[in-house]
């Protein structure tokens, strides 16, 4: 690819709108723009990129025995109404009318519509197992779009749902996505880990996420240091003000307890229903010291926001006009309003195990700092103790506590959710009546698993592990291009455009990707873009070295320089 016939893009400074380092280098390397919230298009830079994803998931999936098909993104109401979750779901899933005023909604995910093929195509045993994936746009009109596209509302993903008679059949597909699952992260060049996840809100018996490490993921997992024990707390949508609010989980209380609780424990012990729960204030020792000194009794006041209830001597209408904590000027305003007079903070202020909320919704809420039962919100100062809520915290919190398993120590780090694997049994296919005619000859309700990579985010998340002050670093295997080209001053010498021309030839010949900076700009600019992009490698063609048949070469990412013979180029880099 020569500049001069492409689409560049790149942008200078930084994009004053984007929040992580991964949004901000999309933009500035020209690999997206903004075409409305949570929307993007992909200028090529980033479909170069994206079709690389999807070209590696396409190729572990198919070598994991998935085969390839292509659904709608518009589904028909019919279907999620069969599935019970038209009523379900809430405003994230996008509905409208057609013009004959039949309900549609843009497919979210698609186990209605796969379920409802294969029940029509699938008619005995002998045609299953059965693992069908396609790789294919969602829309979710997400309560937060944000980060470009890791939080996107249309973003892609590749989704696979496996049909099967024995739990023993979806248990082998099920450790088959699990490898290829693996097999697409290794391959991508991504520190990521598996960990136990959330079952809570779809059903079902077993899942999986796979997590990218890093300090800009939305998720906290939880990690023993002494097995492979490693699980999510995902709490995000658990505390979120409105929408539905999956359970917690098998795994979840597990790892939960004893330090970490989820809202429903608040709720329980408030005697309140969930949704009535609609922001929590975290309250627990200030510092690390303390923090192990009251690590088994974490103290939380939880505000309940919403509702009509009583909570103890607290009025509802008290309660109502409480909007966010981060209103209140000072403590005295919020006591005032509560009516809570100097030691007598009681009726707000219960022991539960810490609510763990990692969302980035909730990075904005007080921790407050008090190291003294019954000393909170009495012995808060105001700008002293109240902090921004850190992973560090709760790390604070859970430090010395032996993990679920019982082997080494608890740790929590953040993580990107870049898959999800699920053992789904008979939610889906009970509900759509999906079954065949088994050995015996009797019509038998299929058992199935379903499993999703999030395709576009992956690319986020490869660039918060992969970059530096000069911009990406792309793992080769996703690189939008391997080597760049970039000559010296080509526009007045014959001799710089002939010999970059041919190792342009030479090197697209042997298969590789090649970008040709053949615009007329100062060297200096051709740099910094090509770093910006993050071509792996790069090569420079001067006059000074073409007198030696030799040219500059450099790597990227280890940064090192060296002049190699022309003649070996190819040789060298395949
Ligand atoms: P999250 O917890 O981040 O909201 P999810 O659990 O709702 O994700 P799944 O239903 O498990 O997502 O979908 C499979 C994969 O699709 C996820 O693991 C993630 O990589 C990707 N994905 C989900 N939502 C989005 C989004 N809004 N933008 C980009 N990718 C997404
Ligand atoms: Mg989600
Ligand atoms: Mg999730
Ligand atoms: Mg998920």
């Amino acid at each position: 690819m020569r500049s001069s016939q492409y689409l560049l893009s790149t942008v200078k400074e930084t994009p004053a709108d984007a929040e992580i380092i991964s949004h901000q280098l999309m933009l500035r390397a020209g690999m997206i723009r903004r075409v409305a919230s949570g929307m993007y298009t992909y200028l090529p830079t980033g479909v170069r990129v994206l079709r690389k994803v999807e070209q590696i998931v396409r190729e572990e999936m198919t070598k994991a025995g998935a085969i390839e098909v292509l659904m709608p993104m518009v589904q028909p109401a019919e279907l999620w109404q069969e599935s019970g979750r038209w009523d379900k779901m809430d405003a994230e899933l996008l509905r409208f009318k057609d013009r004959h005023n039949r309900d549609f909604a843009l497919g979210p995910t698609h186990e209605e519509v796969i379920t409802d093929l294969v029940r029509r195509e699938v008619t005995s045993y002998k045609q299953l197992p059965l693992n069908l994936f396609q790789i294919q746009t969602k829309f979710r009109d997400e309560r937060r779009p944000r980060f470009g596209v890791m939080r996107a509302r249309e973003f892609l993903m590749k989704d696979a749902y496996s049909f099967h008679l024995s739990q023993e059949c979806l248990q082998k597909t099920y450790d088959a996505m699990y490898q290829a699952y693996c097999n697409i992260f290794n391959r991508l060049g991504l520190n990521f880990r598996p960990v136990l996840a959330d079952t809570g809100a779809i059903g079902g018996s077993m899942s999986h996420e796979f997590h990218v490490l890093a300090a800009s993921g939305e998720d906290a997992i939880a990690f023993s240091d002494g097995s492979d024990y490693a699980a999510n707390i995902e709490m995000a949508e658990a505390i979120a003000p409105t929408g539905e609010r999956p359970a917690p989980s098998q795994q979840m209380a597990e790892v939960a307890t004893p330090n970490v609780g989820t809202v429903a424990d608040v709720a329980q012990l408030l005697n309140v229903d969930n949704s009535q729960i609609a922001k929590t204030l975290f309250v627990h020792a200030a510092t690390a010291d303390d923090a192990k000194n009251t690590s088994k009794t974490v103290q939380l006041i939880a505000l309940v926001l919403r509702g009509d209830h009583e909570l103890n001597e607290i009025k509802a209408e008290k309660l109502a006009q409480v909007k966010s904590p981060l209103e209140f000027a000072s403590e005295q305003e919020l006591r005032d309003l509560l009516n809570a007079g100097a030691g007598s903070v009681g009726p707000v202020n219960i022991q539960v195990p810490v609510i763990v909320d990692h969302s980035a919704a909730h990075l904005a809420d007080f921790v407050v700092g008090a190291n003294k039962d019954g000393y909170h919100l009495t012995g808060v100062n105001w700008d002293r103790d109240i902090t921004k809520y850190q992973v560090a915290d709760i790390r604070n919190i859970v430090a010395g506590d032996a993990s679920p398993c019982g082997k080494g120590k608890l740790e929590i780090k953040r993580g990107i959710e870049v898959g999800h694997i699920f053992q789904l049994g008979e939610t889906y296919s009970q509900a759509l009546k999906a079954g065949v005619l088994n050995e015996a000859g009797k019509h038998q309700i299929m058992t199935m698993g379903c499993y999703g990579v999030g395709v576009s985010r992956i690319i986020a998340a490869a660039i918060e592990q992969n970059h530096d002050d000069y911009g990406i670093i792309w793992p080769d295997a996703i690189a939008p291009f391997q080597i760049a080209l970039i000559p010296m001053n080509m526009h007045k010498s014959v001799r710089i455009e002939e010999a970059t021309t041919a190792l342009y030839n030479q090197l697209t010949a042997a298969g590789f990707e090649v970008f040709f900076d053949d615009r007329k700009e100062r060297p200096g600019v051709m740099f910094a873009d090509i770093e910006l992009i993050g071509i792996p490698h790069s090569i420079v063609i001067g006059e000074r070295n073409l007198d030696n048949q030799e040219v500059e070469y450099k790597n990227r990412r280890s940064g090192e320089k060296e002049l190699l013979n022309i003649a070996d180029i190819v040789s060298i880099l395949q």
